[in-house]
Order: structure tokens, then sequence, then C-alpha cells
């Protein structure tokens, strides 16, 4: 048979292990962070499978918030994004925006599409004009400046060298691109207070005057200096930065109703996890004290206790790390995970049975991933696994079946 006409797994019946989106949940938190952050307009940072939530039901809640705006990192999230707005004659996306790309990157799909492209280097310039004269149409481009992340962008240096270049681009390609916007992003936006953010703006904003200079010297050929968009903000900026600086925030973690401060909870910032990860108990055993649980033996019950497999483990994306430090909630009752999670699945140490104990039995549903209450939050298994509650969505493995439910 053909591979490439392999139907994903999840596609087969008797997926256990489901991601829960509340697509719902999206719209209200796009509501709730482009209220905050008006008059700037958000864009939904929607990259990386919207962060593991599904592209497709994250742009349909970000639209029926009023969201028209998008962001994505690679051409091929671009392209996708391209494919599924334009196959719903309901969702016409103003804006779609990609910023990651390398040197041998095709950007005429991108161009022929609208696609507006973060331009960093000059190199990166001379392919959005090819890719231009290729599609036959101008293409709108941001040009980023690396204002002390050390990303991509332009540094100030770079800068002050490359805007004679761009410059002369009005006369070398007349029409080939239109400057719309000028970006950054921030390195500690989280750490609020921190006065590099600050720093950052200030070097942004002596760009943004160096950059309106070039287009007004330009009369207008490469794009309108009065109508140039600048952003800066992402979650932590949007939701903590009074006002948030530029007329756009690329926001992507808050909008799944995650929260980018460490100590502050997503109901603490009036957000709702969109994604709750369930599983089920396959068996519960009775095992005496001294019993070991998974590889390596890292654990062994102190007495005689009961032991529930639940199906889950590595591959389906849940943090090794996080090996005999997690939890996980049946019937609102937290137990924890002992043991190393394994790749396809992990025990837990129920306690022992009897009288008053809360009886678990196979089938029961388990909650690996909740808000907190129904469940550990995204943030709990980012501490238990040393990361980001950003790693914990969107590792979720492609073995993981992703089921929309509007819980509004
Ligand atoms: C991922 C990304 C964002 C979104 O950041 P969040 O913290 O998830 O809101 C914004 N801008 C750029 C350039 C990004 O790569």
């Amino acid at each position: 048979m053909n591979p490439s006409a392999l139907p994903p797994v999840t596609a087969f019946p008797g997926t256990i292990v489901q991601a829960r989106i509340d697509s719902a949940a999206i719209t209200d938190n796009a509501r709730a962070i482009a209220a905050r952050i008006a008059p700037a307009t958000l864009l939904s940072v929607v990259k990386a499978d919207a962060y593991g939530h599904g592209l497709a039901t994250a742009v349909h809640a970000c639209r029926a918030a009023g969201v028209v705006d998008f962001g994505v990192a690679t051409v091929p999230e671009a392209l996708q994004l391209v494919a599924l707005l334009g196959d719903d004659p309901d969702l016409r996306a103003e804006r779609i925006l990609c910023w990651l790309y390398d040197a041998a990157a095709d950007l005429s799909g991108c161009a022929r599409a609208g696609v507006e492209l973060g331009v960093s280097t000059a190199g990166a310039l001379d392919q959005v004009v090819r890719a231009a004269q290729t599609a036959g149409r101008a293409v709108r481009i941001h040009l980023k400046v690396d204002t002390g992340l050390g990303r991509n962008g332009f540094t100030p240096p770079d800068l002050t060298a490359f805007l004679p270049e761009l410059a002369r681009t009005a006369e070398r390609a007349p029409g080939a691109v239109e400057v719309v916007g000028l970006m950054t992003h921030f390195a500690n936006a989280d750490a609020v207070g921190d006065p590099a953010t600050d720093e950052q703006l200030a070097v942004l904003d002596t760009a943004r005057s160096a950059l309106v200079r070039t287009l007004e010297a330009t009369g207008g050929a490469l794009g309108d200096p009065a109508a140039l968009l600048v952003h800066a903000a992402n979650s932590p900026a949007a939701l903590s930065l009074d006002p948030v600086p530029g007329d756009l925030a690329r926001v992507g973690l808050s909008t799944y109703g995650l929260s980018p401060f460490a100590g502050t909870t997503a109901a603490e910032l009036g957000l709702r996890p969109a994604m709750r990860l369930v599983s089920r108990v396959l068996a519960v055993k009775e095992v005496p004290a001294g019993h070991g649980a998974s590889y390596g033996l890292t654990y062994r019950c102190a007495a005689p206790t009961r032991f529930a497999l639940v199906a889950g483990g590595y591959a389906d994306g849940i943090p090794r790390a996080a090996s005999n430090r997690a939890e996980v909630a049946i019937g609102g009752v937290r137990y924890p995970v002992v043991g190393k999670i394994a790749m396809d699945q992990m025990i837990l140490d129920l306690g022992p049975g009897g009288d008053g104990a809360a009886p678990v039995a196979a089938g029961d549903e388990v909650v690996i991933i909740g808000d907190g209450v129904t469940g550990p939050s995204a943030e709990e298994w980012a501490a238990w696994s040393d990361t980001v509650n950003y790693e914990i969505v969107t590792r979720i493995g492609a073995r993981v079946a992703r089921v929309v439910c509007d819980e509004s």
C-alpha cells in the first residue's frame, strides 16, 4: 500500500489517551486577552499545531472571538494554515504572519497566498524579493529586530547597515515588498518589572524611528510609514504591561488558558485551560510490602497497597522526568505516579483498599492534565519535570486523540 495513504493511528478506534480540547475556553481566553490589550490588536499564535491543541480547532475558536490575525513559526505551518482557511469560506484571515525559515526556504508559496513574512537578514530580503517576483505579487514584510533576546533579527548595528540596502530595493525590485511591520521578541517578560523589557522597548523605538525615516525617504514606495505596525508583546507582556506596547500583540500560550507566570495560576489571570488530557485505569491489583514499580525499581511500596496501571507514557508526551513526582486524579482524588513513567503506561500507588479508601477500578477515567482542580495543571507538570507549561502541551504525542468538546 502507499504509505502516504496510511491514516494517522488516531483514526482507528480504541485510543485511550485523549486530549479533550474545550474550544469555548479558547474563544473566551482570546476575548479576555483582546480586551486587556486594546487598543492593540490580538494576533493569535497558532504554531506547533496551536501549542498541541489542534490548528483547526484553535483557529475556529479564535475567529469566534473576532481574531483575524494569526502567527506561525515555520513556512509549512503557514501553508497548512492557508490550506485550512482556503477550504473554509467562513474563515478569511486578514493576516498570516510567519517568521522562521532558512536560506534554502522556497517562499513562493507564501508569496502567492499572501502570507506576511518576518525578515531578519539582508539575505532573507533577497529571498522574499525572489519569491515576490515568482508569484507576481508584492509580499508584505515585518522587519525583525534583535533587541536583546539574541535570536532572529537585526541587531541595531546590522539594522543601520541594512536600511540603505532596503531603500535600494525600491529601485532594484519596485513593488516586490511592502514593509508593514517592525517586530521584536522579549527575553524575560515573564519576570514582571525586569528592566531588560524596558531596555528592549527602547531599542525597538530607536529602530522604529530609523525605519520610519527610511520609509519616508523612499516616498512610500516601500510602505506607508504612518501605517507601520510595531509589535513586541507575547503572552507575559500582553498580560502584565500597562499599556501593552505596540499595535499588535502576538499571543500564543495564554490563548490556550495557560499562565506565563511562575506562581500565578491561569484562574488568577481569568483564563481557562483548554486542554484536558485524560486516560483510563487499565488494571488495579493488590501488592505486598516491598513490591517494586516499573523499570529500575526506583519505587518500592513500604506497606501492602494497591497499584493502578494507567495508559499513557512518554510516547504520549508525558514527561519521564516527572517519574516519582507527578500526581494524577481519579474521581477528583490525587494519586502519586510511582516508579518510572514508561513509554506507554504508568503506575499509581492507590494506597491500601478497605474501609474509607476510594474505590478505583479498571475503566475509571484518569485526569492526567487538568485545570488544577479537575486534575494537575500543566504548570504542575512543568514543575515536576523541570520545564515550562509551553513544553508540556506542545509535546503531547501524535498517538493522542484530540477530541473537541465545547464545554460552555
Ligand atoms: C511563540 C512566539 C510568540 C508567542 O509567545 P507566547 O509566550 O506563547 O504568547 C510570539 N512571538 C514569537 C516571535 C514567537 O516565537
